[in-house]
């Protein structure tokens, strides 16, 4: 198959592979005044990222108990979720990475590198029930898809970026195509990995509003939680933040921050301390 009619499949199956399953949630309405003056506040707050650095023997500890706390608290909302197993399997890493992430059916991975800087367990809970969300909402059997999708956007880029190099060129010949088709394929697999990691925005607000109801029933600070967000969001212009894998796969917007803050509200306003279902 040459370059051409690889792109032209991948093309037409690419509809079939971004159906997206949308929030099973009522996310909380975010709007446009709200986002302006948190915008305003945080570039008015010039405070740098603060490192805090603890030892791995601790940092090993606090994702054990916060992880354990966060767990112990998940069993309405796993059931209401229909996370049956309501498993989460929490492991620290003692990488640099700048990074947590959630993989396979119950697996969590939080990197030393993202744990320096967190200033409390209220912020570490917040990251670690973030990526609990992410199971909760069943979102890494949505990301197959997104892979999929992200082989095919690749492939797609790059057989155009390869058709443009080599249109007009005389010297255009089977070897260089051959190398092309190679290059096509990594490419492809190089998108799989991308759409692997990567949530859509709508995911991520989702899992933000399943963690603030789990830092609730588990009696956390959502106020001090919530400031991770803030840094994130502070940090995604600019600075050593903005270059970290945890950026890369949990985009981090204004919109995060004045979302969470209507969540606080929301959860004090709601008696069933359970996330309300999205009309659809
Ligand atoms: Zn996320």
């Amino acid at each position: 198959m040459n370059t051409f009619s690889r792109f032209f499949l991948v093309l037409i199956s690419l509809p079939l592979l971004t159906a997206c399953a949308g929030s099973a949630y009522k996310l909380p309405a975010v709007n446009d005044a709200d986002v302006k003056t948190m915008q305003q506040k945080i570039a008015d707050n010039n405070e740098p990222l603060v490192v805090y650095e603890r030892s791995d023997k601790k940092n090993k500890q606090l994702v054990a108990n916060i992880a354990s706390r966060l767990a112990k608290n998940a069993k309405p909302l796993c059931t209401y979720a229909e996370y049956k197993s309501c498993y989460f399997q929490v492991e620290y890493n003692p990488g640099n990475e700048i990074n947590a992430y959630a993989s396979e059916n119950y697996k969590i991975t939080v990197y030393r590198g993202l744990l320096q800087y967190l200033k409390n367990n209220d912020e570490i809970a917040a990251v670690i029930a973030h990526e609990m969300g992410h199971h909760l909402a069943n979102h890494n059997e949505e990301k197959q898809q997104n892979a999929s999708a992200g082989a095919a956007i690749s492939g797609i880029l790059t057989a155009v970026v390869l058709a443009a190099a080599n249109n007009n060129n005389p010297y255009y010949n089977s070897y260089q195509q051959q190398q092309d088709q190679k290059t096509l394929e990594d490419m492809m697999h190089v998108g799989a990995k991308v759409g692997a990691l990567s949530y859509s925005k709508e995911q991520e607000r989702e899992a933000d509003l399943l963690a603030t109801y789990l830092l609730s029933r588990a009696k956390y600070d959502l106020k001090k939680a919530g400031n991770i967000m803030v840094v994130l969001s502070k940090s995604s212009g600019e600075g050593s933040l903005s270059r970290s894998a945890f950026l890369d796969t949990h985009p981090a917007g204004v919109e995060r921050v004045v979302a969470w803050q209507e969540a606080i509200d929301e959860i004090n306003h709601n008696p069933s301390k359970l996330p309300y279902l999205s009309k659809k």
